[in-house]
């Protein structure tokens, strides 16, 4: 009889968004009449479509495909295709960062290769977490029962967890901007946690999956903007937020040549894992990709970042307004406030879809300490946002 890996029994039974989707069907079948007032606010998804400039490189990339001199089966490496690698370094070198090409991989998306990193890495590695988290940095490693402590992210420290230097690990996730708490860490901060990980010889995994909302120079849009961290960070990003690309998938992964376990180059590791259970993105998604790096695609992009970001300070807006305590709204679109009247993350759930018909996300479902906080995303459509927000001041 096959055994199954018991870990997985230790998971929390649904995954938070499911829990929510359940709680919006239930409202649905019970309100008939309401549904169409439902604003979601809730799933960190975009809603504004696919650049011009990126629709027509797919295209493009689609009929090269149709034609027997431009087909293209399997890509030698599965890292991507060298313009694209080359477009993401000069996207890099845009703010000031140097990355080679050939650090460069190509993904379907930041939450394969956030997930998938653990395969290179032994399971009696300590891992630090910052509460709250986005869950697939925890999910991943309870799977493989690995130790997980946590770095405390609260009202006190702004919800930008700091490491306690007294203790000891072996990898670090951090995120920044930060999914959920919007917070984001100044060049001195992740100096400090650089300094921290050097210490300890451990690793940083770098998400960088909201730096296109930066908008405060002394904000890094990358960990590799910081002395040293050539030498203890891997670096995530993706194009789901920056350009759309939830349903497209497309990301990278940075590992510098630099990065050493022991003595081992941590790079070819992670590519002899993805040449065995990775085959590469489609070669159509590759083009749309590029595009986005050309200078028609990130004017188009900024435009829709652009369009969030106001959605964003219309949010952190009406919080100013009500007096609620919150972090983000300002590079990151994530607003993370504390829920009114010291209700729970869920109760305050269940109060804005039952009374307003406003979704958003409960704090808790990110770890203990996002419990009594809440938090909206800036992704969705201008007037529904308006219209959510004039609900809130309303109530
Ligand atoms: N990392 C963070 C912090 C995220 O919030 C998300 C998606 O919401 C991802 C990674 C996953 O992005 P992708 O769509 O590239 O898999």
């Amino acid at each position: 009889m096959p055994k199954l890996n018991e870990n997985f029994l230790t998971l929390e039974k649904n995954y938070l968004f499911i829990t929510i989707a359940e709680k919006i069907n239930k409202f649905k079948t019970e309100n008939p009449d309401k549904i169409d007032r439902i604003i979601r606010m809730g799933i960190g998804d975009v809603t504004l479509p696919i650049a011009p400039a990126v629709v027509a490189a797919v295209k493009k990339g689609a009929d090269e495909m149709g034609v027997k001199e431009t087909f293209k089966g399997y890509e030698d490496s599965g890292a991507g295709y060298d313009f694209l690698k080359q477009a993401v370094s000069g996207y890099y070198k845009g703010f000031g960062v140097e990355i080679d090409a050939n650090e460069i991989r190509i993904n379907d998306g930041a939450k394969s290769d956030c997930g998938n990193i653990v395969d290179i890495f032994d399971n009696s590695n300590v891992i630090l977490l910052t509460d709250p988290v986005y869950p697939v940095y925890a999910d991943s490693n309870k799977m493989s029962g690995r130790k997980i402590i946590y770095a405390a992210s609260n009202e006190e420290n702004n919800f930008s967890a700091m490491p306690d230097l007294d203790v000891a690990c072996d990898i670090i996730y951090l995120c920044s901007p930060n999914n959920p708490t919007g917070s984001a860490y100044t060049a001195e901060q992740l100096k400090i946690w650089i300094n921290y990980a050097r210490k300890n010889n451990a690793i940083i995994i770098y998400d960088a999956a909201y730096e296109a909302f930066i908008t405060d120079p002394d904000i890094p849009r990358s960990i590799f903007a910081i002395d040293g961290a050539r030498e203890c960070a891997i670096e995530m990003c993706s194009l789901s937020k920056t350009a759309g690309f939830t349903g497209m998938r497309c990301g990278y992964t940075v590992i510098p040549k630099e990065l050493k376990a022991g003595d081992v180059p941590v790079s070819g590791i992670w590519g002899r894992r993805q040449g065995s259970k990775f085959n590469g993105v489609s070669y159509p998604v590759q083009c749309g990709a590029a595009a986005v790096f050309t200078d028609e695609g990130q004017m188009q992009i900024k435009k829709n970042i652009a369009y969030y970001q106001e959605n964003a300070k219309i949010i952190a807006a009406t919080m100013d307004k009500l007096g609620y305590k919150y972090t983000g709204g300002k590079n990151s679109p994530y607003i993370w406030f504390k829920c009114p009247n010291g209700m729970g993350s869920w109760e305050y759930f269940d109060y804005l879809l039952n009374e307003l018909q406003v979704v958003g996300t409960p704090g808790e479902g990110f770890g203990e300490n996002g419990k009594g906080w809440f938090r909206l995303t800036a992704f969705g459509d201008r007037e529904k946002t308006e219209e959510a927000m004039i609900r809130l001041v309303n109530a």
